[in-house]
């Protein structure tokens, strides 16, 4: 664990230079961390929701005041224009205002049918974890990080945060904006520091662990969280694929492929990171991406009003990992069409083909400006290329027929299938979004991103058990063909299978032999079918 006098510099990642730098935290920073959380929580916790909310809600006024000093951060930090740090900005300021607005009712009690219980009510509390941690990334330093701290405190959590050391001015920043809430500050601790901030964060067994990150850490931690029993959820890699369908609208689809691919410098989850496309319009397909790629402008600027499409890599691992997927494929068989080259931290847009799924390229996350475009013969191979990916975050189809999108879309292993477009879809405050196999176990956005910070508490309430409730009748021995009686009636398809047992009760009580048994039973067999329709009418229906 890092020593006291452990920094991390800030670096500008397009003119190299150092603009500040923050102390790391220790191993007893965060245990004390995660023991004033815990005592501060309960406090937290006891206000009501439409109370939380309306402190939350503070921090969407802090953050509309501080827009430009935001953006100004992130553009040093980064390397993405400001504009493209606003997009941040508007999107996590857009999940505020829902999440604030609407977490009354999705953390609201929920009532539970009585079902045979006439005499009972059963409801369900969303209850929050306690202590959620909050471990994050780098490619989008606000928007992966602020939406779920608002909601764990929607949910009535504290929360522990380890922002990225790869963006540690953004981390800085985001604590400085919590701060500006002095309602919200008690209840969340910033950590600041590299992978070794993190493991201590899960070695101090938070109540909950959320992590936005690759699946290499994902599995570190999964496996550390596991020994604790600690709850994990995890929104992880992705590989998304682009299929361009043969009624595709091919320049749409080019010069929004193109964007998608390199968008912030291909470091978004949803970049699009490979392409199929069918045989009949493949040339069609290649030359236009060619002439939008060459308009995608590159370089650097802290100006609000930047003219370029992209900027350079935020840092060295990621301009690695492209030369050795570009290298591995160059290798194997690919012909780069147009980019390829790296000058400092940039790296052009770079487009390739020839490329098959023995490169990495295709099968690894590249997050870089990459954009290996393969030919296919018909959809039957598109969407097993594009299955074949040990990630499913999203993917994107593109033909003229909707429908026809939509019946590939279906056929995809993917958290969202964005159609016509490509990683807007992210940007989509309410849309459920995540992956499926390694890209996650969760969803963001939306009401699941607020309620996965709670577990449900159930209540089953009344006096002692009323000997009318039919299914206290069942409790004693002897009534097997009673509760047969009923659940045929209640729960029966034909209404053979809801009559049937009811003859067979009638017939088989061995009480009908004796003259008072056939008085009580006459008594049981009618209020049987008196709660029979009670049955039919209150319970089939829920
Ligand atoms: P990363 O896994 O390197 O780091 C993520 C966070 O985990 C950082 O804060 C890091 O310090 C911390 N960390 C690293 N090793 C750790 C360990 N052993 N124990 C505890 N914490 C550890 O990921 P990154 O490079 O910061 O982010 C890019 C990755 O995140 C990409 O794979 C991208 O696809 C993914 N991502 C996913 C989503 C999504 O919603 N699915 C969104 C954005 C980014």
């Amino acid at each position: 664990m890092a020593p006291q006098t452990e920094f991390i510099e800030f670096i500008n990642p397009a003119t190299g230079q150092k603009f500040g730098e923050v102390r790391m935290a220790t191993e007893a920073d965060v245990l004390r961390a995660r023991r004033e959380m815990a005592a501060a929580q309960p406090a937290w916790a006891a206000k009501p929701v439409k109370e939380r909310a309306r402190l939350v809600k503070k921090l969407q006024s802090v953050m509309l005041e501080a827009v430009d000093e935001i953006t100004a951060v992130v553009n040093q930090d980064h390397g993405k224009s400001r504009l493209d740090a606003l997009h941040e900005v508007f999107m996590t300021v857009e999940k505020i205002h829902h999440y604030t607005a609407h977490a009354p009712q999705w953390l609201a009690r929920e009532r539970v049918p009585r079902g045979l219980y006439f005499f009972k009510r059963f409801y369900a509390d969303r209850e929050p974890y306690g202590v959620v941690g909050i471990i994050g990334p780098w490619n989008y330093p606000i928007d992966l990080m602020l939406p779920p701290i608002v909601s764990a405190l929607l949910a009535g959590n504290a929360v522990m945060v380890k922002p990225s050391e790869v963006s540690a001015a953004t981390g800085v920043l985001l604590e400085s904006l919590i701060n500006r809430v002095p309602e919200l500050a008690p209840f969340v601790r910033f950590l600041h520091g590299d992978a070794r901030v993190g493991q201590a964060l899960v070695r101090s067994q938070p109540d909950l662990l959320f992590l936005t990150g690759s699946v290499k850490t994902g599995q570190i931690v999964a496996k550390m969280a596991v020994e604790n029993m600690t709850p994990f959820m995890y929104e992880l890699g992705g590989k998304d694929a682009m299929l361009v369908l043969e009624d595709a609208d091919v320049a749409s689809a080019a010069k929004w492929g193109v964007w998608g691919a390199f968008y912030t410098t291909g470091q978004a989850c949803v970049s699009v990171e490979r392409v199929y496309v069918h045989e009949k319009v493949y040339d069609e397909f290649v030359a236009a991406v060619l002439e939008e790629t060459a308009k995608f402008s590159v370089g650097f600027s802290s100006d609000v009003d930047n003219p370029n499409w992209m900027g350079p890599l935020t840092f060295e691992r990621q301009c690695d990992i492209v030369n050795t997927h570009l290298a591995d494929a160059v290798a194997k068989g690919a012909r780069i069409l147009m980019g390829g080259k790296q000058t400092g931290m940039f790296i052009e847009p770079t487009v390739l083909v020839d490329v098959d799924h023995t490169m990495k390229i295709m099968m690894d996350e590249t997050f870089g400006p990459t954009m290996p475009i393969m030919k296919v013969q018909d959809d039957t191979q598109a969407i097993q290329l594009a299955n074949h990916s040990t990630m499913g975050l999203s993917a994107y189809v593109w033909s003229r027929d909707l429908k026809h999108a939509e019946r590939v879309g279906r056929q995809l292993d993917v958290g969202v299938v964005n159609i016509n477009d490509t990683v807007a879809h992210y940007s989509v405050a309410r849309l459920p979004f995540g992956g499926t196999k390694l890209s996650g176990n969760t969803r963001t956005h939306g009401r699941g991103e607020v309620t996965q910070f709670t577990h449900q508490k159930a209540y089953s309430i009344s006096a002692p058990p009323n000997p009318l409730d039919p299914v206290i009748w069942i409790r004693r021995p002897g009534n097997y063909n009673l509760l047969k009686m009923m659940m045929g009636a209640t729960y029966g398809t034909t209404l053979r299978q809801r009559m049937a047992p009811l003859g067979e009760f009638l017939g088989s009580d061995p009480r009908m032999g004796h003259a008072a048994g056939r008085a009580l039973a006459g008594a049981g067999a009618l209020s049987a079918l008196v709660a029979l329709a009670v049955m039919l009418l209150r319970v089939r229906r829920h």
